[in-house]
């Protein structure tokens, strides 16, 4: 596949779907480089609209207000991996979409993304496809118990998701997970959780951050620590594995990898276990200690620009700020301490308000 590599001049409008923190956190790095971003949400009440004077309020399937908003631009990304099939391609018809329509497809379907995985020899747990409640039992005999059955699409921080550890668990399981059809997964026997944000454009330039170790509290992201503590060798395997993804893709923008970390007797093994195809709340850390951080990195892909230098200038810990976690800024801030608020008038529980990047060893 070959791909326009001509650089997008400074000036440029970047249409920007999806109007969350991370198109707020993608837009601030845009306008640094003296780009205007445009932000389609149907949410009036979006975060990112705070920060660019350019938006459209409508339905992700508002046709002629995404036809308006696709020739209002040069360049289109998105924040979210739940486009729909026909908005990425009504967009991509009318302008350049990066990342492309075929990675969103992949990413935003478990099956078709270890499909996909497995294709490139890419570790992934061993899954079964379950459409049906005799799948699912074919699936258990299969896998065996634990396994952790899953929905296919639109899962997120832990969500659509049931870790089945009695056969008698599989019935009301799959009854309850929406919308079917559901993958049965094995269940993966990790020590550790970590991921890798990697980037790609045209010209098919590759750099990735190094590895972050990610803690969950209650399914979602509570702190990415770098350096992680891996093995010799882990790195760069992840490092290589992401390339892999990105060069199969023919992928453009910033990519999230997340990783299990299993043991073994000679040296840990990595599993994939999904990819996101978008900046990542895991490379947030980025910001604090790398020149060029992943919000940049994914903007300059886009822009068919040189990728920035990803590498880190320092030891970090990137903490999330979930409900009323924001209200420790200002006062529990210290020297070595980022903060970065999204601008979220309501502290709900389990809502990421903000988050953290503190400064643990300086090189
Ligand atoms: P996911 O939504 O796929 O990212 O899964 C959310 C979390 O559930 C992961 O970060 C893991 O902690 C856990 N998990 C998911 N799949 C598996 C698996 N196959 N084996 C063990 N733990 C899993």
């Amino acid at each position: 596949m070959t791909q326009n590599t001509t650089p997008l001049p400074v000036g440029s409008m970047i249409g920007i779907l999806g109007g969350g923190q991370l198109g707020r956190m993608l837009s601030l790095a845009a306008s640094r480089l003296g780009m205007r971003t445009h932000i389609f949400c149907p949410d009036p009440d979006s975060p990112a609209f705070e920060v660019t004077p350019h938006k459209t309020v409508a339905a992700y399937d508002d046709k002629a207000a995404l036809a308006a908003f696709a020739d209002a631009v040069d360049v289109i990304t998105y924040e979210f991996e739940n486009v729909p099939a026909a908005t990425a391609a009504l967009l991509a018809a009318r302008k350049p979409l990066h990342p492309g329509a075929n990675a969103l497809a992949i990413a935003q379907d478990r099956l078709a993304e270890k499909t996909f995985l497995a294709s490139k020899n890419i570790p992934v747990a061993a899954y079964r496809a379950v459409a049906t409640l005799a799948d699912l039992e074919a699936a258990i005999d299969a896998l065996g118990l634990p396994a952790v059955l899953k929905t296919t699409r639109l899962g997120y921080d832990g969500k659509g998701q049931r870790v089945l550890r009695e056969r008698s668990d599989a019935a009301a399981a799959f009854a309850a997970l929406e919308p079917k059809p559901l993958v049965l997964e094995a269940f993966v026997p990790f020590d550790m959780e970590i991921s890798v944000v990697v980037a790609r454009n045209a010209s098919g330039e590759v750099k990735s951050f190094d590895p972050a170790e990610n803690v969950h509290t209650n399914h979602i992201l509570h702190t990415s620590t770098v350096p992680a503590n891996i093995a010799p060798g882990v790195e760069k395997h992840a490092a290589m594995l992401a390339k892999v993804i990105v060069v199969a893709l023919d992928y453009v923008g910033v990519l999230g990898v997340e990783f299990f970390v299993v043991p073994g007797t000679d040296r840990p093994s990595l599993i994939v276990n999904e990819i996101a195809p978008r900046v990542h709340n895991s490379g947030h850390w980025t910001e604090a200690v790398c020149l060029t951080d992943q919000f940049e990195q994914h903007i300059r892909a886009a822009l068919g620009w040189p990728l920035g230098d990803p590498a880190r200038m320092a030891d970090v810990v990137m903490e999330n700020l979930i409900g009323d976690d924001v209200a420790r800024v200002p006062a529990g801030i210290d020297g070595n301490t980022q903060p970065h608020l999204y601008g979220k008038s309501e502290a709900r529980p389990g809502r990421k308000m903000g988050h953290i990047n503190r400064i643990t060893r300086r090189f």
